[in-house]
């Protein structure tokens, strides 16, 4: 599952391929916008903001999010796609590369003057320049009674965790994920939050266990039934959200999370 850290590497990637270039050819493979045309425009810069990915290119921003199953690839001129074409949604080429975005769950070109704006809604990034620890403890603070995980997912009040990250930090600090925001310690969940992703920011493969080998990479997200790494009590899963239609899965250890 894509997370701020996946973002900010695609981020990364992209930026170095196409940073500085001339776009030859455009293609999007969305209704919305399949008459937009980037050819001739030269590529500014490509940034992520949260799980968001934001491409400067002439005067537009090219926004996408990847949820679940998305992804960016950078090819070059020639090379074999590693993924269906069907699958692809946006293709932005350049004499050098040729960047698709396959199965992208959201896709918006806007003027670029509109950014910030746009994005203002977002809560402090883990990854970007301008983080704030404070400012997303006090926007966490604001809902009480919200249970934790449910307010550690919301991009409003910070931008980059998703539900891997979500689960790990529970477990990492004994929460249980159900518990009232007001009765979390704050400030050293956010200081966790923002350590954590920092580790893993050029990492290729995520952990917060320290743990490098296949399957000892995380301490419970997607470990329903299996026994806790620290303690050997069966881990449990269960489904969080703020409604019903934002359900998410949820993993803990009842003898680790209080
Ligand atoms: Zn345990």
């Amino acid at each position: 599952m894509p997370e701020g850290d996946t973002v900010y590497q695609t981020a990364k990637r992209l930026d170095a391929a196409l940073a500085g270039q001339v776009v030859t050819t455009s293609d999007f493979r969305v209704p919305a916008y399949a008459t937009v045309d980037l050819s001739g425009e030269i590529v500014h810069s490509v940034a992520s903001r949260g799980k968001h990915l934001l491409m400067r290119i002439g005067d537009r921003v090219v926004h996408s999010h990847l949820k679940m199953e998305g992804e960016w690839r950078v090819h070059r001129p020639g090379e074999r796609w590693r993924r269906p074409a069907f699958q692809a949604r946006i293709v932005i080429e350049t004499s050098s590369a040729i960047a698709v975005g396959f199965d992208l769950g959201t896709v918006e070109v806007f003027p670029a003057r509109e950014e910030s704006e746009r994005m203002s809604y977002l809560g402090p990034d883990l990854l970007g320049p301008d983080w704030n620890a404070a400012e997303a403890v006090s926007r966490i603070a604001a809902q009480p009674d919200a249970p934790i995980a449910v307010a550690l997912g919301d991009p409003r009040n910070l931008a980059g965790l998703g539900n891997v990250y979500v689960n790990e930090l529970c477990f990492l600090r004994g929460i249980r994920p159900t518990r009232a925001v007001h009765d979390v310690p704050l400030e050293p969940l956010v200081d966790l939050a923002s350590r954590v992703i920092r580790a893993n920011r050029d990492r290729i493969a995520r952990t917060t266990t320290g743990n490098d080998r296949r399957g000892e990479r995380l301490w419970v997200y997607s470990r329903g039934g299996e026994p806790c790494g620290r303690c050997g009590t069966r881990i449990e899963h269960g489904r969080l959200g703020r409604n019903e239609v934002e359900l998410r899965d949820t993993w803990w250890c009842p003898s680790c999370q209080r």
